[in-house]
């Protein structure tokens, strides 16, 4: 078991995870979130949402003025301590936003595709797509290095898009909810990587971490951690990890914020 006196880095995905996939709820976490940061132990949001909506949330979670990882490792949001990096205070890797939605429009005028992505839309249709509020709908479209989608067409035709994608240095992933069209240079295990070393220069020793998740698309990202917790969730595939041992992967009972909970409870003690 980990301790609370561990030079510790939490790094967590948002939707059914930290927060409840249909209500958005977090307040079971609360009690866990209030004790990370009294021992100053950063809680890393890690998600496909934008910076935008990440800063909303960091302010709703008290997280303010912690890394974050956004549009699954494209965007990266430093710590607010690291004022001198040559990044502050995001680092946006891969192809810009304009130019992987130029490559899509391209795209769907040559091969008829059928999608329909969060540019095409306003934020009352994204509203209606989310459940969010006008505000936190207005934050969802502010992308700044992905593209995210509603895919509309047959999955025959989707490996074909895919392939056109990745010919053109671009990567096709699942989300929970969406499709994302992003660079094939990043992702939220290699922003968890960087972020983790910088952590590591900083203290000058080497940080535990500490990964929770609850989708296939957190494997990755569960997969490069020191310890995981996967949160029961609704999808019926699951998160198939490289190594699975018990000693280092843990798999909750309950789902969402409780699941967190339960995560936290079972791998850090109080002392
Ligand atoms: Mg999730």
């Amino acid at each position: 078991m980990l301790s609370i006196l561990n030079p510790l880095l939490i790094f967590t995905d948002l939707d059914g995870t930290l927060l409840d996939s249909h209500t958005y709820e977090w307040q079971p976490a609360a009690d866990w979130l209030a004790t990370l940061r009294e021992h100053h132990i950063p809680v890393i949001l890690c998600s496909s949402k934008t910076a935008a909506e990440m800063l909303y949330l960091q302010k709703t979670l008290d997280l303010q003025g912690l890394p974050f990882i956004a549009e699954n490792g494209a965007v990266i949001q430093l710590d607010a301590h690291w004022q001198t990096h040559p990044d502050y205070p995001r680092q946006i890797a891969g192809t810009p936003h304009a130019e992987i939605s130029m490559v899509l429009n391209k795209l769907r005028d040559k091969g008829r595709y059928k999608f329909t992505t969060f540019d095409d839309v306003d934020e009352q249709v994204i509203g209606e797509w989310t459940g969010l509020n006008r505000t936190q709908s207005a934050l969802t479209r502010l992308h700044e290095a992905s593209v995210s989608l509603i895919w509309r067409d047959s999955d025959e035709r989707m490996a074909q898009f895919a392939a056109q994608l990745n010919e053109l240095g671009l990567q096709f992933l699942h989300g929970a909810r969406f499709w994302h069209v992003l660079d094939t240079s990043v992702g939220k295990d290699l922003a968890a990587n960087w972020l983790t070393g910088e952590y590591q220069r900083q203290w000058k020793k080497h940080p535990i971490t500490l990964g929770l998740g609850d989708g296939p698309n957190d494997a990755p990202l569960l997969d490069v951690m020191d310890y995981a917790v996967i949160v029961k969730g609704l999808n019926r595939e699951g998160v198939r990890l490289k190594v699975d041992t018990p000693q280092r992967v843990y798999h909750t009972h309950q789902e969402g914020p409780e699941g967190w909970r339960e995560g936290m409870d079972y791998f850090i003690a109080m002392l």
